[in-house]
């Protein structure tokens, strides 16, 4: 044991006063030993190499010189005024350069004496410069410091009141100091042995000082692979005991409405994946295990109608069925299609959202409570307490994100046995987030589209050609398509974005006198907007301007031109899901991303991404690489991208798979949790709950 309880406070450290543990703690969250230990360095400087002035070149990120200076001068005036010391190695000189802090220089620094001098060399007015440098004694400088020196990032605010660096490395190296080794093991040491980890004794220590930049990546690698194992087993484990606690709704058979549906209403094929899917969720819902699992697939590849049927198959088992969308015209639409879809068929489907109110919602209510209402269809309000169905099996939440966690549990309040969850995403995350974010379910995905679909044609046009786009957006018009033309609405400035709204709309009825155009936004009550769809929806209009409100769902399989003004505003997910609302029938369909010149980097790899690709699950692997993880869409809800110091869902995805892995096998080996040789684990856990992140988020 190292001796010291690593949960002590910071001030147990010489050198940290009250003062500067309440900057630590409120500017760094560094408040225990524990927290100074695992405060990584960003990166190293690898101080092992000194360098001649000779070697000098312009593109070195840092070098490392050992001489003495020469003399001081004061050189400009004004703004530019310095302080230049001429330093030498023997061999050649360079100028040390300081705009602030001069006097204090001129005091502690001494010609004829030999420092070691750090810094970026730059090349000026035909002599190297290093502005800036850190300066040490050469004879004070320990050894260890000519290794690979740690670099630690300290916020802007910190540093202002003194914390740099230095002073961290300073902290960590007393404390390092002082922890007798081993710092004890956080994972079982059988574990350790057969992944070949580094001990935490030695991950940490190296994390700090590395030795080389191997063993810094095995350190690493052994510190981020626990940070996503701890989290892959608290999710494991979790649907483990749920497992063992509920039983799930025994839903055997595939019976008459079923059958009757897919032979007699169902107007097109299945795609294999859809059949597989089908299959898939089937045989969890005939397990005698409640069913929890993720849909994935892209805009348009027919989730919807992989939901109904397998509510048909809840219905056949004499359970009731329930779908949840995240918004009112999408519940609505959601009615219309199964209704449609399902043609004469003798079941039930009702509507429950806030708009349905009074004696009608009465109706639905009983209509539930005594079972003749078999689907329902919905927003938030279905979950309210006093809805109370008679057997409910099934439920289908359609994009989850806007619904939380926390609401999906309370579903299950509803009957006394959980009923089958099936969560569909709007769009695509990739594997390892998903893993993440929705570690607790199981997940299919609709890899393929139904057949015929073209992809979309992606354009991107700047704003001073938008003559080129009106030209197209006649052509498809006069083919008697229908447009969609969005504008960006950032909630700070929801006003300019309506004038940009309501001057792309006079603009288009110039260009445009003799089409039919709508307009939505926001703004509008809720009934008008309702109002405005239906007539894009029917084709009265021909032309629909709007914000993003159109995102989600909308079906309009006539419209053929997806217009997207300010694209450089948007997310490439909400580039891609608005993409979607276009190419939902066989013709050809375009997209258009108009832009302003200027665009930063990001910005035009965005567009390049869209321009090059339609597959949603792309997509979502670029955006997470541009963005990173904590970003995403589901990860700010849940906070997880957050919460790790190390490891990055974006980079690591090979780790969190590994960690999965293993957190699986932990679990299938020892069932019950009772092994000794996994206490330590339980005990970690419980740890970490009572800390860092707020796991319940995740599970
Ligand atoms: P998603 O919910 O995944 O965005 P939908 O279920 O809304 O996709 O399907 C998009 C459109 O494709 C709908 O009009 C639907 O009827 C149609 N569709 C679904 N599956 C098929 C299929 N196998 N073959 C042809 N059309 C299909
Ligand atoms: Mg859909």
């Amino acid at each position: 044991m190292s001796g010291i309880d690593l949960s002590a406070d910071i001030t147990f450290l010489p050198d940290v006063g009250p003062q500067r543990a309440r900057l630590l703690k409120e500017q760094m969250q560094i408040a225990t030993l524990e927290d100074l230990l695992t405060f990584f360095p960003s990166k190293h400087i690898d101080r092992s190499r000194l360098y001649h002035v000779s070697e000098l070149r312009a593109d070195m990120p840092f070098v490392q010189l050992l001489g003495e200076i020469l003399s001081f001068s004061d050189e400009g005036a004004g703004r530019k005024r310095r302080l230049v010391a001429h330093f030498t190695d023997g061999e050649g000189v360079v100028d040390l350069v300081w705009f602030n802090g001069m006097q204090y220089v001129q005091r502690q620094y001494r010609p004829g004496v030999k420092y070691i001098v750090f810094g970026r060399p730059a090349w000026y007015k035909g002599r190297f410069s290093i502005s800036h440098p850190d300066i040490d004694p050469a004879e004070s400088l320990s050894l260890s410091a000519m290794g690979m020196q740690p670099y630690y990032t300290v916020p802007e605010k910190a540093k202002k009141r003194g914390i740099s660096s230095r002073l961290i490395e300073h902290l960590t190296t007393t404390l390092l100091r002082l922890l007798t080794p081993p710092i004890p093991e956080t994972l079982p040491p059988y574990l350790v042995a057969q992944l070949q980890l580094m001990t935490r004794d030695e991950a940490v220590r190296t994390m700090h000082y590395p030795r080389s930049t191997e063993l810094l990546s095995k350190a690493s690698f052994r510190l981020k692979f626990e940070e996503l194992f701890y989290i892959q087993l608290n999710i494991l484990r979790y649907s483990h005991e749920r497992r063992q606690r509920f039983a799930g709704l025994p839903m055997p058979r595939i019976g008459g409405r079923f059958n009757d549906f897919y032979s007699n209403h169902l107007e097109f094929e299945l795609t294999g994946a859809q059949k597989r899917v089908v299959r898939e969720m089937h045989a969890d819902m005939k397990s005698g295990r409640q069913m929890n699992r993720l849909l994935q697939g892209d805009v348009g590849s027919g989730k919807t109608l992989v939901a109904l049927l397998t509510m048909l198959i809840a219905l056949d088992n004499g359970y009731q069925a329930c779908l949840m969308a995240p918004t009112e015209i999408l519940a609505e639409q959601h009615l219309e299609t199964f209704r449609q879809m399902l043609g004469d068929m003798p079941i039930r489907v009702e509507l429950l959202t806030s708009m349905v109110k009074g004696k009608r919602r009465l109706q639905v209510l009983e209509g539930l409570a005594s079972g003749e209402v078999q689907i329902l269809v919905g927003t938030h309000a279905v979950i309210e307490d006093n809805v109370r169905f008679s057997r409910l099996g099934f439920v289908v939440i359609d994009e989850q994100h806007r619904f939380g966690v926390a609401q999906r549990a309370k579903l299950w309040r509803k009957t006394e046995s959980p009923p089958h969850v099936l969560v569909m995403t709007a769009t695509p995350i990739p594997r390892t987030l998903a893993m993440t974010v929705y570690g607790d379910l199981d997940v299919s995905v609709i890899d393929e589209l139904p057949p015929g679909r073209k992809p979309i044609v992606t354009v991107h046009q700047y704003d001073a050609h938008r003559g080129d786009m009106y030209e197209g957006l006649r052509r498809q018009l006069s083919l008697g398509r229908q447009a969609y033309v969005v504008f960006p609405l950032i909630k700070e400035s929801e006003k300019i974005d309506l004038k940009n709204l309501e001057e792309g709309f006079e603009r288009l009825r110039q260009v445009f006198p003799d089409v039919a155009i709508g307009k939505v936004h926001g703004q509008m009550k809720s009934a008008d907007k309702d109002e405005e769809m239906r007539r894009f929806v029917s084709g009265e209009t021909r032309i629909l301007v709007a914000t993003t409100v159109i995102e989600v769902g909308v079906n309009v399989p006539n419209a053929s031109v997806m217009v997207i003004e300010n694209a450089e505003r948007f997310g490439l997910a909400q580039l891609h899901q608005l993409r979607g609302r276009v190419g939902r029938g066989a013709d050809q369909s375009y997209c258009v991303l108009v832009t302003g010149y200027k665009l930063s980097r990001i910005m035009r790899q965005r567009i390049q991404i869209m321009t090059e690709t339609c597959d949603g699950f792309e997509i979502a692997e670029a955006d997470m690489r541009l963005r990173g993880p904590g970003d995403l869409e589901g990860t700010q809800q849940s906070g997880i991208a957050f919460s790790l110091k190390l490891a990055n869902l974006a980079r690591d995805g090979q780790i969190v798979q590994q960690a999965r892995d293993v957190a699986r096998q932990v679990l299938q080996n020892d069932e019950s949790c009772s092994l000794p040789r996994n206490q330590i684990l339980w005990q970690r856990l419980q740890q970490l709950k009572n800390t860092e992140i707020d796991w319940s988020a995740i599970s």
